[in-house]
């Protein structure tokens, strides 16, 4: 180590608690450059839409002020993340580099490049962005999990290291070249576009607040029971910080164990789908663009419905307020993302890669691992063990938003129609239905169903 001067190449860990990575540099150096690079070329995959750009700037802003309160503050540099660390290591005449390990194909590819020009400079932390590291939990001669049950059964019992806490001081050495201020990395991400206007706050201080309200108030006590109602909107919203991870997942789960509850339970569960995504694109990369077990599927190709699907105008309310949920919030409910994603792959059966290629461009929690497992779930191309089934969204509008509250929020054309009766405008007398700009249904859903099992040979 040169000189006591580390490096944390911050990615997916923008906090600074529980941070393996930040801990480590600032244990071992006597001085420590918390590091972000604006990768050119996640820009240039169009993985920094402006939902997530936005995002991203106040997550790096707030990173940068809980740093300052420490004594150091963060160096934001533009390029190559692998070519501006290994620039700035050698600068500092040869630091140590700490980086978080990344499921990604494109973090693997990362972190061996990191590693060939750096060798023993570098150190990969695991478990930073996951509770369990993708790979530690296999099943006999596999190299990953691709059942949920099973995974989840040897997650309870993993054993997970203990949140770290925030250094409490950190040191600057005198950095070799100066990097964008707060006010510039703003305007670059700016140019991302506008975002949502129902956009949630970015930053470590809103993620830990978000926490604690969601399992210090009791919100979380009815977390089994509302989880899939709609209306009620009573999930955790903790997505995007675990996402940018300004919340650690191994914090978020630890204070969970300690709580102890049905609901804590509930909540741990889906902890571990997310672990479970991770460790399965680890090991198979290429599953953000291919499916993981091939059905054979042709599917259809259609630009107008594939345009009336992401615009919110199908003529099926609860799907069309999922998609207006997305487009004004930057986010969508775990329910209607379900509803939504099997009416694309299976009612329309259009390439579930087209769905979540727009989730990807909206979603604030927009995440590789999630959202293409999750798609390949749905699409039935995935891990789940009942690949035909297909979610009506009548049926579903009559169990998870049975008085309509959730339709007539988002879909404001039939904010006139009581209770249940929103469901199904075309019931309406023509009379009535007439006054409304909405679509008629886009397909008949007996006649997709038949055409989804004439495709999948069943
Ligand atoms: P909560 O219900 O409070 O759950 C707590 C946390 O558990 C979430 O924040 C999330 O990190 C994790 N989680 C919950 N459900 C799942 C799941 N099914 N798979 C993996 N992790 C889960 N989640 C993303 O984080 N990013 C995505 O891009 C994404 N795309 C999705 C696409 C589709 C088609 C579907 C069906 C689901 C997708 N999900 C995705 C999973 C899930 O919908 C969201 O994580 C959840 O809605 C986020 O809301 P919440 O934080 O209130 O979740």
């Amino acid at each position: 180590m040169a000189d006591g001067v580390s490096i944390a190449l911050l990615t997916c860990d923008l906090r600074v608690h529980d941070n393996p990575g930040l801990h480590a540099a600032a244990r071992e150096g006597a001085r420590v450059v918390p590091l972000f690079v604006l990768d050119d070329a996640v820009r240039a995959a169009g993985f920094v839409p402006p939902n997530r750009a936005a995002f991203l700037a106040d997550c790096l802003a707030d990173l940068d002020r809980s740093l300052r309160d420490r004594g150091g503050s963060l160096l934001v540099l533009r390029g190559d993340a692998v070519a501006q660390t290994v620039r700035l290591a050698k600068a500092l005449g040869g630091a140590q580099v700490h980086v978080a390990e990344g499921v990604s194909g494109f973090a693997q590819h990362r972190e061996q490049r990191l590693l060939a020009a750096l060798g023993q400079q570098l150190t990969v932390h695991q478990a930073v962005s996951t509770t369990v590291a993708p790979g530690l939990l296999l099943p006999t001669g596999r190299d990953h999990y691709a059942v949920f049950g099973a995974y989840h059964r040897r997650w309870l019992l993993a054993e997970r290291r203990k949140p770290l806490p925030a250094p409490r001081k950190l040191t600057l050495p005198q950095l070799p070249f100066p990097g964008l201020d707060m006010t510039a990395v703003r305007a670059r991400l700016a140019k991302a576009g506008r975002p949502a206007p129902g956009l949630m706050a970015g930053g470590e201080t809103a993620g830990r607040q978000r926490l604690r309200a969601w399992l210090g108030s009791g919100a979380v006590d009815d977390y089994p029971r509302l989880q899939d109602d709609l209306n009620a909107d009573g999930t955790s919203r903790l997505s995007p910080y675990l996402h940018f991870g300004c919340l650690s997942a191994t914090e978020a789960a630890h204070r969970a164990t300690r709580e102890g509850s049905p609901g804590a339970d509930a909540f741990l569960r889906q902890l571990a789908w997310r672990d479970f995504h991770h460790q399965l694109l680890a090991a198979r990369p290429d599953c953000a663009r291919s499916d993981y077990r091939t059905r054979q599927d042709h599917w259809r190709v259609d630009p107008a419905e594939l345009d009336a699907w992401r615009t919110g105008r199908t003529g099926y309310p609860l799907v069309d307020a999922g998609m207006r949920q997305l487009l004004h919030e930057g986010w969508m409910h775990n329910r209607a993302r379900m509803v939504t994603a099997s009416f694309l792959s299976k009612t329309l059966y259009l390439d579930w890669r087209s769905g979540a290629e727009h989730f990807l461009r909206h979603l604030v929690d927009g995440d590789v691992a999630n959202n293409q497992l999750n798609w390949q779930w749905v699409a039935g191309t995935g891990t789940d063990t009942r690949p035909n089934r297909v979610l009506n969204p009548l049926r579903q509008a009559e169990r998870f938003d049975p008085q309509g509250d959730y339709v007539r929020r988002w879909v404001p054309e039939l904010a006139q129609l009581p209770g249940a009766a929103v469901h199904r405008p075309w019931q309406l007398p023509a009379a009535d239905r007439a006054g409304l700009d909405y679509p008629q249904p886009l397909v008949a859903l007996d006649e997709s169903l038949a055409r989804f099992r004439r495709a999948r040979g069943r």
